[in-house]
């Protein structure tokens, strides 16, 4: 089986998590998505690249809201044997003095097309291993600060080392995020001079080669988001890996921060937008950071109704997204209308199984859904409940809400109660619907189902964000914060519409500026009573955005400028 891959030399893509399908938890949230989204098109694309990342055997979680409106968090196990397929191959990791094994599940991920990728999935859920480290690939971004470091040994230094014993040869590694900058250090110590060529006060190892090697995807706009382990926790882990100093001088020296350790052994840097690669070059300066706006995977991110309408009129647009351009004069508004009408049902239906919740295909959904923190500010729609009423009132409309706050986010934990307690203040007046448990499912019936999608982070925090893009492949338009991807993706009226002015965000402007584009813009436009301006704007969703923000176009730029260089 692994044959077939290590015949020729690929692109090693290494990520803490890879959304790579529904029934499989091995993901969190919008970074894994985009890992599932990159290996679908490098399969679509025929790019010859393997993925790395942990089994996460116990997945992230499985969602359940209880009476009160809490986040109840279940365990989400899932069973390799049934998807994968076990290497022989094993490697091995010291950490804590303990030798601790690692194995690695092959999975292949297939694109509807033609082509076919692998997945190792790594796994230290061994007998021979010490209890405690047989649980190092169980929980996605579980444990304690020890256990994180842990399971960025396995992933780095164990995934490397993984590859070798399987005999593929590697062109590239490529970093998403830097959960994996191990991985560079591995291979920094593989590149070492001999000691008779190093001049005394120079660097034993090849650093530019290794550079040379790497590519590193940040995704994270504050600095407070990147990882760091403490010089103390490292030497009580690892110790004796790489000498301190060399360390140090790699990865900062106060304590041991992955993007730092990422940057300085990567060629290529980019952001994931262009106001996100301007705000890392910020951050880090004296790197040089380029831009690649990330996209969603054509096919995965359209609903049935709407891949039927444009196989029949724009056939080879799932290879060629672009073709999506010419939606505007190949395909009729009443087409437009009756695929999303059709998935619309299909949502209603998601909606009314999973929360009781009964919604008028009738009347505009607003969508809004992704992982409940903060900076997400969920609640910025409700800040203002009797203003909400007004608008409802005169323009009625209906709002799904979905999202998964962190185990250990006490704050978006307690936003998801607020919000349920918005639920019920506003029973009788705006059906407001909580989907439990957000997933792939989830997510594409919402994106395809809703009528509108709505954004609004806090400035500029928002390094791309995804969901969208997906919206925009179902011809929903989006109104959002002027952030992340929404800065190249909004033209004012033709794909969706901006919320807020000015530079500074704040929480008031903001929240006016939304109910007045909603109560004088969107909703008016949405009940009008000839539908063409609204079915224009969502071709405009389509043609403008659908056509660029996708996962082929992301994937021909990093073949072209980071892969092959
Ligand atoms: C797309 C997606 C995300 C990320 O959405 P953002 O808009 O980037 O917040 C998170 N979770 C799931 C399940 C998704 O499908």
């Amino acid at each position: 089986m692994i044959k077939e891959f290590i015949r020729e030399p690929r692109i090693a893509y290494f990520s803490m998590e890879i959304a790579l399908r529904n029934e499989i938890p091995t993901y969190s949230g919008g970074l894994g998505v985009l890992a599932g989204d990159t290996v679908r098109s490098a399969a679509d694309l025929e790019l010859p690249l393997v993925a790395v990342t942990l089994v996460s055997r116990c997945g992230y979680f499985r969602q359940e809201i209880d009476e009160t409106g809490r986040q109840v968090e279940r365990p989400d196990a899932w069973e390799p044997a049934h998807h994968a397929m076990p290497m022989d191959a094993k490697v091995a990791v010291t950490m804590e003095g303990r030798t601790v094994w690692i194995s690695a599940w092959l999975y292949v991920l297939e694109g509807h097309m033609n082509g076919r990728q692998p997945v190792l999935l790594l796994d230290t859920d061994l007998p021979e291993n010490d209890p405690r480290d047989r649980e190092i690939t169980h929980y996605l971004y579980g444990g304690d600060e020890r256990y994180r470091l842990k399971q960025e040994i396995v992933l780095g230094i164990g995934g490397n080392r993984m590859l070798q014993a399987l005999g593929f040869e590697i062109e590239r590694y490529h970093l998403n995020e830097g959960h994996s900058a191990f991985l560079a250090l591995e291979l920094l110590l593989r590149h070492a001079y001999s000691p008779e060529d190093v001049r005394p006060g120079e660097s034993p190892y090849d650093i530019p080669r290794v550079r040379e090697q790497c590519i590193f995807t940040t995704h994270t706009p504050v600095e407070a988001g990147h990882d760091r382990f403490s010089y103390e926790l490292w030497q009580q882990v690892e110790d004796g890996y790489v000498d301190l100093p060399t360390l140090k001088r790699l990865a900062g020296d106060t304590d041991l921060n992955m993007t730092r350790l990422a940057l300085n052994l990567s060629e290529h840097v980019n952001g994931v937008a262009k106001r996100h690669a301007e705000v890392s070059r910020r951050m880090f300066p004296g790197y040089r950071v380029k831009a690649i706006t990330n996209g969603v995977h054509p096919h995965f991110w359209t609903c049935e109704s709407f891949a039927r309408l444009y196989d029949t009129h724009l056939t080879g647009w799932c290879h060629e997204p672009e073709l999506l351009r010419r939606v505007d004069c190949c395909i009729a508004e009443e087409a437009i209308w009756a695929a999303h009408q059709e998935a619309k049902e299909k949502m209603v239906a998601l909606v009314q199984e999973r929360c009781g919740v009964t919604l008028d295909l009738h009347l505009p959904v607003l969508g809004f859904a992704r992982r409940m923190t903060a900076y997400k500010r969920p609640d910025l729609l409700f800040s203002d409940l009797e203003r909400l009423k007004q608008i409802a009132a005169r323009h009625p409309f209906q709002i799904v809400l979905a999202g998964k706050a962190h185990p250990r986010d006490e704050g978006g934990k307690r936003l998801i109660e607020i919000l349920h307690g918005h639920i019920r203040a506003l029973a009788g007046t705006v059906t407001v619907a909580y989907v439990p448990n957000y997933d792939l499912e989830v997510a594409l019936a919402l994106v395809s189902g809703v009528d509108v999608w709505l954004n609004t982070p806090l400035r500029p925090l928002e390094a791309s964000g995804t969901s969208g893009m997906k919206a925009a492949f179902n011809g929903v338009p989006s109104l959002s914060v002027m952030d992340g991807w929404w800065l190249e993706g909004c033209v004012e009226g033709v794909t969706g519409w901006a919320v807020g002015e000015g530079s500074e965000a704040d929480n008031d402007r903001d929240a006016r500026s939304l109910y007045d584009k909603l109560e004088q813009v969107v909703l008016p436009l949405y009940h009008a009573r000839e539908r063409s301006a609204w079915i224009a704007v969502m071709k405009g969703a389509i043609s403008l955005n659908a056509s660029y923000f996708n996962s082929h176009r992301m994937m021909r730029r990093y073949a072209t400028e980071a892969y092959i260089r």
